[in-house]
């Protein structure tokens, strides 16, 4: 700090730790000042009512419900498509629900986890899924459901393709199981395909999506589904402590996170694909990143298998400003990203990012890393 209080520019901070971590916009400020509210465990907060109305429809489903955190969002949705006791859930082991969640569909909701392997691309080997369905025998638990994530979070951002998801809710509905999308970032997904996000939705039963990610909004998840699932969904939200009474004035940043924030996405996996494309060719025998895998916003980097050093020592390279750098780059920057593994880097692009910081990025990754590769020589 003492280095960068002698220097002539401050440092400009860009945290691509996740896309959570963006603030609400101003417009999203004066929509929460304006909100009209009331007691929504009442049922009675008209902005609540509009946005699970608007998400709703935007996911094609008849309902939906606003609730605090994508984590709670899935758990409610596993609870009530589980209700009944002596179920299992299938999930991908790289799932957010598997792995990110603490464990909360067994310890909270009672249900047993059957995880079947993700491929890279975040999909899953319907053949095992077939397999791991089980029904009716008293050794096993009952399978009634499956959870895919679109896109999948710790497969990089992949997109997982409409093709696939017809395949499975056809093996799915053919046994009777139901299929659960955790949508954190669904609206990532469409506009990487350019469809309307219900056409990743089609025969689903149920769908989460993520207001405060990149849609920048500062607290909300929506769950959308049956209106008869979504009733279920509304008595397990309040048993779990999530009833929120005036709510509505993040329901009104919500709103204008579905208005406004959508179809900038693009920029975000443009941004991705920039830095991904200057990571692949930096210093090959370091660092690896494929810009054909960047669906999205996501961009993973993995550190190459004899470098010699771990993500850690690339994470404080890039948070740190010197002044040996500030000359080579001509400001003075300060990266944070997040290291998932001692292997692997993820590196989140969002509405907080302009293309000026997009631009100190690759600077800062190619000194970083060209240096790191020149010692390691
Ligand atoms: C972030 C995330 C969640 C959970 O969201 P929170 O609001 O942080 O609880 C669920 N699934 C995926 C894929 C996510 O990336």
């Amino acid at each position: 700090m003492t280095n960068n209080a002698e220097m002539m520019t401050p440092v400009r901070v860009i945290d691509l730790r996740s896309d959570t971590v963006t603030r609400p916009s101003q417009a999203m400020r004066t929509a929460i000042s304006l909100a009209e509210v009331g007691d929504d465990v009442y049922g009675e907060d008209p902005t609540v009512h509009e946005l699970e109305r608007r998400a709703a429809e935007l996911l094609g489903f008849e309902a939906a419900l606003f609730i605090p955190t994508g984590t709670m969002a899935n758990l409610i949705a596993v609870m009530v498509h589980c209700r009944g006791g002596d179920s299992e859930a299938i999930l991908g082991h790289r799932s957010h629900i598997h792995l990110y969640e603490q464990g909360g569909i067994a310890t909270l909701a009672g249900v047993h986890t059957r995880v079947v392997k993700n491929h890279a691309d975040g999909t899953l080997d319907l053949e095992e899924v077939e397999a791991a369905i089980r029904l009716d025998d008293v050794h096993f638990p009952v399978t009634r459901l499956i959870c895919v994530e679109n896109t999948h979070n710790m497969c990089g951002g992949r997109v997982i393709s409409p093709l696939f998801m017809t395949r499975l809710t056809q093996l799915a509905q053919s046994r009777g199981v139901a299929v659960h999308v955790d949508g954190a970032r669904l609206l990532n997904a469409a506009v990487a395909l350019g469809v309307p996000p219900d056409r990743l939705l089609v025969n689903c039963s149920s769908s989460t999506l993520c207001l405060s990610k990149s849609l920048g909004a500062p607290v909300g998840s929506m769950l959308a589904g049956s209106a008869a699932f979504i009733a279920q969904a509304r008595r397990r939200r309040k048993v779990l402590g999530g009833g929120w009474r005036q709510a509505g004035v993040l329901a009104a940043a919500g709103l204008v996170a579905l208005d406004a924030m959508i179809d900038r996405l693009v920029e975000d996996h443009q941004a991705a694909q920039r830095v991904a494309r200057t990571v692949s060719n930096v210093a090959p025998a370091l660092v690896q990143c494929d810009p054909e895998h960047v669906d999205t916003n996501i961009v993973m980097v993995t550190l190459t298998d004899d470098c010699g050093i771990q993500t850690a020592d690339i994470c404080t390279a890039l948070k740190e400003a010197t002044i040996k750098e500030m000359e080579a780059i001509g400001e003075s920057v300060s990266v944070i990203v997040s290291a998932i593994s001692s292997r692997c880097l993820r590196l989140v692009f969002h509405a907080d990012i302009s293309t000026d910081d997009v631009d100190l990025v690759i600077k800062k990754l190619t000194y970083v890393l060209q240096k790191i590769n020149a010692n390691k020589k």
